[in-house]
């Protein structure tokens, strides 16, 4: 392949983009992970400290963390416009290359002449940079333009990934895991560094700062603290099956109703407010009532945690989940929160002008208790303290008695730990006879089709939940029941946007649907119990693996989830478990 990097001018040494494209190539006849963690820890060996980050960015198909609403996105038709602009083939050639090949990026390489590229990472990155933050008049002059460009200067192995990025079609199978496996091999040779790392992620959800941080200071990341501005990867709950077990896990507790509303981490920091949900986007937007009450209601600078959820104000009831979603349209929130206001139930403090997150939760809600002063819209959730099963069955008959989910326990010592699903927390929700004790989130993989006169719906979901070892989604449920007719239609028409052609590379499933599709939408769904099954993936050893039985869907696509935010197989193993114990009682 030649040199990875040229030098500069000023003797400054530029990684080629051709490196990282050879890497995309790599990454995508793959499915190892270990092979994934080679490649990358090569690559990253090649990096200079002011590259590293954008290469992190770049191999998620981005130029920015998630968390700042910088989206690369351009239209088919733009792109196409750009193939067309670089290789001087007319459009309509391009679109009918298209219909036979089925991808842009295998469209750009066939037609572009066949010659060296020349471009660097980083031009590439600012030029991708240019084509996100483009806004006003002439908008897609400007990426077209910048598009055309970088295509000129490519090879036409290099165009097949300049197109897929901006399409949003860079599918490597690369997790956070891999990446950050990648870093440590690169920096000690092994996995070694691998828990600091991730340690230090979860604090900030940005893995490009992560990089550059290591590239610069190792120390630094060893020591990495919270920041204002940038999101901590929220910590998760655990589930027990009673109150007993919950004392004697945990022991003296407080206990705290639980909201089944939309969670949000609040950032103050003067008067400047951020808002960010459970998969670190900025939803600043959708509550203008609460960033307002932040304003008034709490002291500093600080970052808190807590539950949304909105009400009717003429019955003073709290509304189901799906209300407060509504509000993630751009239109009418305004009105929205007229209707339906919201009310922020803080439940936990991470930052108050130094990072919080090391100091038992305690100690932490003593803080949150001074912090804020409890209005209209930002209140603090109720709790209890009780080191008996009797009192704290109680408080959650109590709070099912108000119509809501149940209760949250946690454990008075624990630090709060960023991205995990560790015992500080631990959940107990209300059940119906001959129901699962709670829901499972599965990510929607493929379709049945609708047969006959049912063919304009899907006739049922190939649900899958994540594996965190393999990075990859297994299958634990075919879902046909709990959509109304209208659902089946609308779901069919969204899962053909996102069909792909043959299994994707990060599912694990025997089961062949009518259609595939990335791995993208979440859904609840609610089930009787978890069975062993012959025809499932999720656990899978020798012929058996867990699946869901009568499973049935009790959501709509949940804006709130990514794929990766599904129940893990881990969980429905330790559900099968306390669904056995709880049959021999
Ligand atoms: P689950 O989504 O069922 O795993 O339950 C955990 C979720 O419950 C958290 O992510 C929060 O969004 C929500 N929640 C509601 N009330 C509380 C509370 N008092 N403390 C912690 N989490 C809560």
């Amino acid at each position: 392949m030649g040199q990875v990097s040229e030098v500069d001018g000023l003797g400054v040494k530029k990684l080629k983009f051709s490196v990282l494209a050879k890497c995309f190539e790599f990454l995508e006849g793959t499915s190892s992970r270990l092979e994934m963690t080679d490649i990358l820890a090569n690559l990253f060996k090649d990096c200079t400290t002011e590259e590293i980050d954008k290469v992190v960015y770049m191999l998620q198909g981005t130029v920015a963390p998630p968390f700042r609403g910088i989206e690369i996105g351009m239209g088919e038709k733009f792109v196409q416009q750009a193939v067309s602009n670089a290789s001087g083939v007319p459009k309509e050639e391009v679109v009918k290359q298209y219909k036979t090949l089925g991808d842009l990026g295998d469209v750009a390489s066939n037609i572009l002449p066949k010659k060296e590229g020349v471009l660097t990472v980083s031009q590439v990155y600012d030029a991708f940079m240019k084509i996100a933050t483009a806004s006003g008049k002439g908008t897609q002059e400007v990426r077209i333009n910048a598009l055309t460009e970088l295509l000129k200067n490519s090879s036409p192995e290099e165009a097949k990934y300049l197109v897929r990025i901006p399409l949003g079609k860079l599918r490597l199978g690369v997790g956070d895991a891999t990446i950050i496996d990648a870093l440590s091999v690169r920096t000690v040779g092994d996995k070694s560094m691998r828990e600091e790392i991730e340690r230090a992620y979860n604090l900030c959800c940005d893995m490009g700062l992560v990089a550059k941080t290591l590239y610069t200071d190792r120390e630094a990341i060893t020591n990495f603290q919270i920041k204002v501005g940038n999101p901590i990867k929220p910590a998760l709950a655990e589930r027990l099956s009673s109150a007993e077990e919950i004392i004697e896990k945990i022991g003296e507790c407080y206990v705290e109703a639980k909201y089944d509303g939309f969670r949000i981490q609040l950032h103050k920091e003067g008067d400047k407010i951020e808002l960010f949900s459970r998969r670190i986007e900025r939803m600043t937007h959708m509550f203008p009532e609460i960033v307002q009450a932040a304003k008034e209601q709490i002291k500093g600078d600080a970052i808190i945690e807590g539950e949304t959820i909105s009400y009717d104000e003429s019955t003073g009831e709290f509304l189901p989940f799906q209300f407060t979603i509504r509000r993630k349209r751009k239109h009418g929130v305004e009105e929205m929160a007229e209707q339906y206001p919201a009310i922020y139930f803080a439940f936990d403090i991470l930052y108050n002008g130094k990072d919080l997150t090391q100091k038992p939760y305690l100690e932490r809600r003593n803080i949150l208790e001074q912090t804020i002063t409890e209005g209209e819209i930002i209140k603090i959730s109720e709790k209890i303290r009780t080191g008996d099963p009797q009192e704290l069955m109680r408080f959650f008959n109590e709070n099912i008695g108000r119509g809501l989910e149940g209760i949250v326990a946690k454990d008075l010592n624990a630090p709060y730990i960023a991205g995990a699903r560790k015992f500080a927390w631990i959940k107990l929700k209300r059940s119906y006879k001959g129901e699962l004790a709670d829901t499972v989130d599965v990510t929607i993989v493929g379709y049945l089709a609708g047969r006959g006169s049912r063919a304009k719906m899907v006739g049922a979901l190939l649900g899958a939940v994540y594996d965190e070892e393999t990075e990859t989604f297994k299958t634990v449920a075919k879902i046909g029941s709990g959509m109304t007719e209208e659902q089946m239609i609308n779901l069919k028409k969204m899962l053909d946007q996102i069909k792909v052609e043959k299994k994707p590379k990060n599912v694990d499933s025997l089961i062949t649907p009518d259609v595939w599709t990335q791995p993208q939408y979440v859904i609840t769904v609610s089930a009787d119990e978890i069975t062993l099954s012959p025809s499932h993936t999720c656990g899978r050893t020798k012929d058996l693996g867990y699946a869901l039985r009568f499973p049935r869907m009790i959501s709509w696509i949940r804006q709130d989830k990514k794929p990766e935010d599904s129940t893990t197989v881990k969980e429905i193993i330790q559900m099968y478990n306390i669904q056995k114990h709880a049959k021999t009682e």
